[in-house]
């Protein structure tokens, strides 16, 4: 099958074009795609699946880690169909063929015939999203490479993310000033020019390369920035990327993942942000410069209270376990929810105060199950186990001195089997 005529190679900024179809054919949607999902009780009709194969398009199919354009499709030349628009999804290519992936609402058989026009739209909004976004990402691999011999390694472009991953390491100071020199390339508002050298010239270009290129070498250069060889639509001059932002790092395979954002994704990401700083400068009660000292505050606060309840939780049991008589064998108390440090700690002083075993049970009938700590300084506590386990299915062990396990059960049912 002859190449399909890729007119978004010579014209990043080219919406909508007439093509004819060279073939269409039906296709099975995808296992587990949103297709498959309708229909099963024919609540809703399945989309079906169509896929057509064009003279020339405006869409860029998925490549290069760079998800596909969508957009619409519509015959011309059929009036009864000519309002017809229908969705492209998905766009493919193997070698040089370029296949829409086209979904009709309804199946009344192939929406078009081969050699017929149709007219195509792309979603020009997310394309030129991901226009900024990618050539924001040639800007940033193109410094790192020209500046620290770093090679890009990985890039990833959908709807969700911008992710490129480098061999090498930046600390924090040094995203900054990457970020910093990368936003001024777009103000300079240089050009991104699109070449196609000879094999000859080629070889005295230094370029970087990031996927394997099917004919032609397309070179795309930012001067003084980067020259790469990409198949993708880019913008035109770097103005149009509008704000680059570093929006994550991660350590990640001996090198780095940089989550991006560029153009109007960077400025929705950074009003978001800024509502959730003014949301905690708000409830912190600080200046925004100053939330992080709020946090920490707010945080040695929690922390103090927290040591306080303990503190409180073990006086609480301690005076309890004042009002048990001292020659009784064996105590068992119920207490609440208890810090898990505290109770070991109330059970270990009981021991002191008493022979036989001590235990004490955190937890409510409310949520039907405790928690225990069960010790002695003369008997074998697992012996309580044993009857906790072959009682009431209690989970836990430990050393004759001190076991631990939880048990499900109310209070009362846990006194009747306890020695
Ligand atoms: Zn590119």
């Amino acid at each position: 099958m002859t190449e399909t005529d890729r007119l978004y190679d010579k014209n990043a900024y080219l919406t909508s074009c007439t093509a004819a179809v060279i073939s269409i054919r039906r296709i099975e949607a995808p296992e587990g795609g949103a297709a498959d999902s309708a229909d099963k009780n024919g609540r809703e009709a399945t989309p079906a699946l169509y896929e057509a194969v064009l003279d020339r398009t405006v869409f860029f199919p998925e490549a290069g880690g760079q998800s596909s354009d969508t957009g619409w499709i519509c015959a011309i030349d059929r009036p009864d169909r000519k309002k017809e628009l229908l969705a492209v999804t998905d766009v493919q290519i193997k070698d040089g063929v370029i296949r829409h992936i086209l979904s009709c609402s309804a199946d009344s058989g192939a929406p078009f015939r081969a050699g017929e026009p149709v007219s195509l739209q792309i979603n020009w909004e997310r394309r030129f999203g991901f226009m900024q976004n990618h050539t924001g990402e040639h800007i940033l691999s193109g410094l790192m490479h020209r500046r620290l011999g770093f090679d890009n390694i990985g890039f990833h472009l959908s709807d969700n993310s911008v992710t490129l991953d480098v061999n090498g390491q930046l600390n924090d100071e040094e995203i900054l000033v990457l970020e910093w020199e990368a936003n001024e390339v777009i103000y300079r508002n240089l050009p991104v020019e699109v070449s196609y050298p000879t094999d000859e010239e080629l070889e005295k270009i230094s370029y970087r390369s990031k996927i394997e290129i099917e004919g032609q070498t397309r070179l795309v250069r930012i001067p003084d920035t980067d020259i790469c060889a990409c198949c993708a639509p880019h913008v035109s001059r770097t103005g149009e990327i509008g704000l680059i932002k570093i929006v994550k790092v991660l350590r990640y395979n001996g090198g780095m993942r940089l989550f991006i954002a560029c153009g109007r994704r960077a400025l929705a990401l950074m009003q978001k942000r800024q509502r959730w700083i003014e949301e905690v400068s708000h409830l912190t009660n600080r200046s925004q410069d100053e939330i992080g000292d709020g946090v920490k505050h707010l945080l040695g606060e929690i922390g103090d209270l927290k040591q306080k309840n303990r503190d409180l939780e073990y006086e609480a049991a301690f005076l309890r376990l004042k009002t048990v008589p001292r020659d009784r064998e064996n105590v068992f108390l119920f207490v609440g929810n208890m810090d898990p440090i505290v109770h070991r700690n109330l059970v270990n002083r009981m021991c002191e105060e008493h022979e036989g075993f001590c235990g004490a049970f955190a937890g409510s009938d409310e949520e039907g199950r405790y928690r225990y700590y069960i010790a002695s300084r003369t008997k074998d506590s697992r012996e309580v186990q044993k009857i906790l386990t072959n009682k009431l299915g209690a989970k836990g062990g430990g050393k004759p001195e001190m076991i631990q396990g939880s048990v499900t059960g109310t209070q009362s049912a846990i006194s009747a089997v306890l020695p």
